[in-house]
């Protein structure tokens, strides 16, 4: 007979890679944390280059409230963050982050760079990290933060993305793929963030892939991420229900405007997340409508009570689960089948008259 082998714990380096390589699958999912920081710090404006599809890099300014000098020791630690102090707060949580471990995941998988300006400090601070802790940018310099150069709000650089994970890294074939799925959450956050200037393009070039600006309302908005086909046939929407602690609105195309797949830019108290049961009844709603193989464009902002919310799924949090999650999809349908219904009814009496 076999003796069992020896159970040993895994040297914890492995266990923070393996948990970061939960987080970040590619490199959107780093950059969508980025993005939802530079949000949560207030900013209004996010300016993001990428090269390579992101592997080579990610690099995201924003003007907003810069992080602390003395704060920076432990910025990438795990579980460090400014957002959550006990865990009942993760029961009203209302920023997007919660659990301090993005940029802790990034460092540990990547080679990151912050630059970072608060508003009362005179100059900005640029630290290197790896494995969660300050590291000498050049051998035999100090790992300490160094004063720099830098306009208030923060710089955010992540190169080499998967370095250490050899075989991940190789399993991306194509880094236009890459990038597709970067300009297609950063064209959600453009349209979804009032207030908020976004640009995305890929480094050394000059034409951008997202461009709008802080002052443009909602249908411009659309209009300068989805094109003007679909900004010039989109509705306002808007439902709520106090009994079930929520508020949606958004914007829908209207029934003379139908494409091959269906657009749903779906945002939950802020984060943009999807689901594929609130898909299903947008479709079969939109199907008495439109012809056959006709796909409409949804834009829809779900605010939920704080406590309905368990935000607390998944590292990824992708996924989002609700209170009465079945009853508040059938309100915002049957929302969505009215206004719908409303405006179709009013084109055809004006076609009739
Ligand atoms: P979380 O967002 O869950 O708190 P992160 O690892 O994403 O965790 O960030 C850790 C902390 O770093 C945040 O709580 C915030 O205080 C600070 N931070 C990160 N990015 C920014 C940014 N762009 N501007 C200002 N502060 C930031
Ligand atoms: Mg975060």
């Amino acid at each position: 007979m076999q003796a069992p082998a020896r159970i040993k714990a895994l040297d914890q380096n492995v266990v923070n890679k393996i948990a970061a390589g939960e987080i970040i699958v590619a490199p959107v999912n780093a950059l969508k944390e980025l993005i939802e920081n530079a949000v949560d710090a207030g900013s209004t404006s996010i300016e993001i280059v990428v090269k390579d599809g992101g592997l080579k890099l990610l690099q995201i300014t924003d003007n907003g409230s810069g992080i602390n000098r003395d704060d920076m020791p432990i910025l990438c630690e795990r579980f460090t963050t400014s957002k959550l102090k006990v865990f009942e707060d993760l029961e009203s949580i209302s920023t997007y982050g919660f659990r301090g471990e993005a940029l802790a995941s990034i460092s540990m998988i990547a080679h990151l760079t912050v630059t970072t300006k608060t508003k009362d400090s005179n100059c900005a601070w640029r630290a290197v990290y790896a494995d969660g802790k300050l590291v000498p940018p050049k051998p035999g310099q100090s790992a300490d933060p160094k004063p720099c150069a830098g306009r208030q709000g923060t710089q955010i650089t992540v190169e080499d993305l998967f370095y250490n994970t050899p075989s991940r890294r190789r399993a991306f074939r194509s880094s236009s793929e890459e990038y597709t799925k970067i300009l297609d959450v950063v064209g959600r956050y453009a349209v979804h963030c009032e207030g908020v200037a976004f640009s995305c393009k890929k480094h050394g070039e000059s034409g951008v892939g997202v461009a709008t600006t802080s002052s443009t309302n909602l249908v411009e908005r659309i209009r300068r991420v989805h094109g003007s086909s679909v900004a010039n046939e989109v509705i306002d929407f808007e439902v709520s229900n106090t009994g079930l602690g929520f508020k949606a609105k958004g914007m829908l195309s209207n029934a003379n405007y139908h494409v091959k797949k269906t657009t749903l830019l779906l945002f939950i108290n802020g984060r943009a997340v999807e689901s594929s049961s609130i898909k299903k009844s947008i479709d079969a709603i939109y199907s008495t409508f439109l012809p056959k193989h006709g796909h409409p464009f949804v834009y829809l902002s779900i605010d939920i009570e704080p406590d309905r919310v368990d935000v607390n799924v998944h590292p990824t949090k992708r996924e989002v689960n609700f209170l009465h999650e079945d009853e508040v999809i059938e309100i915002i349908a049957a929302g969505i089948q009215e206004r719908l219904a409303a405006v179709d009814t009013s084109r055809s009496f004006a076609l009739m008259q």
